[in-house]
């Protein structure tokens, strides 16, 4: 096994959905599924493209009641080509005689390699090689190549632009409406070059593909005979050549693809013809897109010693798609973090907190990026405020699920396929959301110093979230604590007390602890900004003393629930909840990590069980260091002792089922210094999540891309002890059992440093040339890398 291939042999219908989901190609404003050119969405294939940022919405209604979602757009598929030799079946009916995928992860292409038979016993050789160039993000292109085995006569290609596509990806949502195109309408742009535009219905964005087809014998472009073919909603050409026994023919087609959101263009149609007017050939294409993937991988590339080739090509397969799905391309537009890429429909392409696991880790890679992804949530701030208003807050409430203009998209309703039953959802009471951007922008600024964006954007979204929790909090006088009641935490089979009429739990500790958190960093920020831009701040956005006054106390009376023996409770009330049968219910149904579907269909619901979708409490203990934990509960008058973390770990751990994919990483990640075979062992799990599809047919849908990103982040922060305090990196390594080596670099304070770790030592190579020393410390002690300097350090012999 290569570390840089990801490989599939024959075709299996049952696995295409995976397989199709784990090769798709992007470049950070556009991904394109692995299916075949000749696939239709036909329940087994579905080829598809989605733009980032490109939504709509539609009304569905369903038993009596309208219901709207808005969903990432199934765009024209741009990828449909087949062929047959004269009077044959096309491909698609052909025999597969032989079949492989191949995706090079470094190159970024996709290949496929195919013998078929037709109906007349031809046989043809194919190969397809296809990318979504990384260096111009509208070209995407795909080579095709044909060999006849035993025959001779005309070919006939069918290269085409199809604009009658739906979303209909996510076969729980095929009741819902997926006609999101409208005014589809096409014209040849010249003799061999064809557009298409589509409009969608209600966010009206257009959305244009321009496609040029060439092809060649022995590299040079030969004539064909091309007839348009234009019907509706589609447009291509049929070219026909003749070709000969076992002599190669190549069919290129590049395609350009621009929306209206697209700056620097005036209308996408006009843009997508001159750019596939002017795009070179698919080789000079792929060379160029190879260049840039070379670069990315310098930057990002994370190198591993153990012994299974496996964890280091899924760990290339993690940073392949985090780049896929947002790259410096993705800077240049307005969007958040998808949390299930430009891969699939689940959860219809919407953002939640799942860049909790992302941000942090590209913050040290392309802090710009970062930074982009952070201004998405800026950008939503105007409709955080009025949500916090509607629901009687003050400040600004994000949504749960977001999409293109911030406010809640989370669905009304979702379908539990086990039962047939639509039920409510209330995953929108998960305010928690809110810290985790505040969390982020702290972060950002932690390492890249940049105050700049603080004063611009950052100061005004934690304030904003501070002051929603601090009007959401109520005042309990006979505890003469707060309390934030009516919420759901990051585990979502709680949303309600057992037989309670309304929804939502009190005093979950995440959230009240998250909401502690931002009142300090507020109150910091106020006196880290030099004084005339806090000034500037407290004006602009009518902050008073009193309130700054109310964070104060808040930071400082926040209710936390303990169970009788001392446990930090998910949250106010779960002690008295139901120990669950685990057992049983494991020997009667096996794969039990969707507990809240099997119970719904059951007639009974996880609220009443002490069971965990994930990590809720733990969660505490990934984002924070045990004393920044212990500074808050200090701060807050409760308890705090040594035992105060590995017990709650124990007693959540044994009731979590992991239904989703975070928890995995959570757990690794919270085991990593006190049990380092186990956190190992979760890790390899995460890292299995969507590559193995673990969760059993979700990986088809998208791919998980907080899990794989959180996967990457365990190397780099978790296994690396790598914080940044107060402008210095802080290292603490403490590799896991399975890992020897470990090696990567950052980019910090203008810095590219070379990190590479064994055991408890590591090795800084500084690989940039001018610029001021960066301050790193471990052991306690503090040491300088100069610019272009090396530094060997180690945990337990600290340099003297
Ligand atoms: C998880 C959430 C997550 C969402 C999107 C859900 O299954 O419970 O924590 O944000 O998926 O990835």
């Amino acid at each position: 096994m290569s570390a840089w291939l990801l490989e599939y042999n024959g075709f299996d219908p049952a696995t295409e959905g995976v397989r199709e989901a784990l090769c798709t190609l992007g470049n950070g404003f556009l991904g394109t599924r692995g299916a075949a050119p000749e696939a239709r969405a036909d329940g087994v294939h579905y080829p598809a493209t989605y733009v980032a940022g490109v939504y709509n919405r539609l009304p569905t209604s369903l038993a009596g009641q309208t219901l709207e979602d808005e969903s990432l757009v199934n765009v024209p598929n741009w990828l449909a080509l087949t062929f047959r030799a004269e009077d044959g079946c096309w491909l698609e009916a052909a025999e597969f005689l032989e079949h492989r995928v191949e995706l090079d992860l470094r190159r970024g292409v996709l290949t496929r390699l195919t013998r078929a038979r037709d109906d007349a016993g031809r046989v043809t050789q194919l190969t397809q090689r296809r990318i979504v160039s990384m260096d111009d993000p509208h070209l995407v292109g795909l080579e095709t190549t044909v060999v006849p085995e035993n025959w001779s006569g005309r070919l006939q290609v069918r290269s085409l632009l199809d604009g009658n596509v739906t979303n209909s990806g996510v076969a729980r949502y095929r009741t819902l409406a997926g006609d999101h195109l409208t005014a589809v309408e096409s014209m040849a742009l010249d003799d061999n070059a064809v557009l298409l535009r589509a409009l969608t219905k209600n966010s009206r964005i257009l959305v244009a593909e321009a496609a040029r087809t060439r092809v060649e014998r022995n590299s040079a472009e030969i004539e064909v005979t091309r007839t348009l073919l234009q019907e509706h909603g589609v447009i291509g050409q049929e070219l026909t050549a003749e070709i000969g026994r076992e002599e190669p023919l190549t069919i290129e087609k590049v395609v350009a693809v621009f929306t209206s959101r697209d700056p620097a263009q005036s209308e996408p149609g006009y843009a997508a013809g001159r750019e596939i007017a002017t795009a070179p050939g698919f080789n000079e294409l792929l060379e160029r897109h190879v260049l840039n993937w070379h670069e990315l991988w310098r930057r990002f590339g994370i190198s591993l010693e153990e012994g299974e080739e496996r964890t280091s090509r899924t760990v290339n397969l993690h940073v392949f798609h985090l780049l896929q799905t947002l790259s410096r391309h993705t800077a240049g537009i307005d969007v958040g973090v998808p949390a299930r890429g430009l891969h699939g429909e689940a959860y219809r392409g919407h953002v939640f907190w799942d860049e909790l696991f992302v941000i942090p880790f590209v913050n040290l890679r392309l802090p710009r990026l970062a930074r982009a992804l952070l201004r998405y949530r800026y950008r939503r701030l105007r409709e955080a405020r009025w949500a916090a208003q509607e629901a009687g807050y003050a400040g600004a409430m994000f949504p749960w699920q977001s999409g293109s203009d911030g406010r809640e998209e989370t669905q009304q309703r979702h379908l539990n396929p086990r039962s047939g039953r639509w039920n409510l959802d209330n995953s929108s009471l998960q305010r928690h959301i809110n810290a985790a951007i505040a969390y982020n922008v702290w972060q950002y600024h932690q390492v890249t110093g940049d105050l700049g964006f603080l004063a611009g954007y950052g100061a005004e979204l934690i304030i904003e979230i501070a002051r929603f929790w601090s009007s959401s909090a109520s005042y309990n006088r006979a505890l003469d604590r707060y309390e934030i009641r009516g919420v759901m935490g990051p585990d979502e089979y709680h949303d309600a007390y057992p037989g309670a009429p309304t929804a939502g739990l009190n005093n979950n500790a995440y959230t009240n602890v998250m909401a502690v958190w931002v009142f300090c960093r507020a109150l910091d920020l106020l006196e880290l900004l030099p004084s005339d831009r806090s000034d500037e701040l407290r004006q602009r956005l009518s902050l008073t003393a009193e309130e700054v006054e109310r964070w104060q106390d808040l930071s400082r009376k926040m209710r936390l629930v303990f169970h009788e023996d001392g446990i930090l409770s998910q949250f106010e009330g779960y002690e008295q909840l139901e120990e669950f049968d685990w057992e049983g219910y494991r020997s009667r149904y096996g794969d039990i990590s969707r507990l809240d579907r099997i119970l719904e269909s059951e007639g009974d619901t996880p609220n009443r069980y002490k069971v965990s979708k994930q990590a809720d409490v733990l969660m505490l203990f990934y984002l924070f260091s045990t004393e920044e934990l212990s500074e808050i509960f200090e701060r807050l008058g409760y308890d705090f002792d040594d035992e105060t973390i590995p017990r709650a770990i124990d007693y959540y751990l044994d009731r979590t089922s992991h239904g989703s994919t975070l928890s995995r990483v959570v757990h690794a990640w919270v085991l990593a210094r006190s049990d380092r075979t186990r956190s190992w062992d979760f890790y390899l799990q995460a890292l299995e999540s969507d590559v193995s599809d673990i969760q059993g047919g979700t990986t088809a849908e998208g791919i998980h891309l907080g899990a794989m990103v959180g996967t990457l982040d365990l190397l780099q922060r978790c296994y690396t002890g790598l914080v940044i305090r107060e402008d210095v990196l802080w290292l603490n390594p403490q590799l896991p059992t399975g890992l020897r080596r470990l090696a990567f670099t950052v980019l910090y304070r203008g810095q590219l440093v070379e990190l590479e770790f064994e055991g408890e030592s590591v090795t800084l190579t500084s690989q940039t040339s001018r610029g001021a020393p960066i301050s790193v410390g471990i052991g306690g002690t503090v040491t300088e890398l100069q610019a272009g300097g090396r530094l060997e350090l180690s945990a337990s012999a600290p340099p003297a």
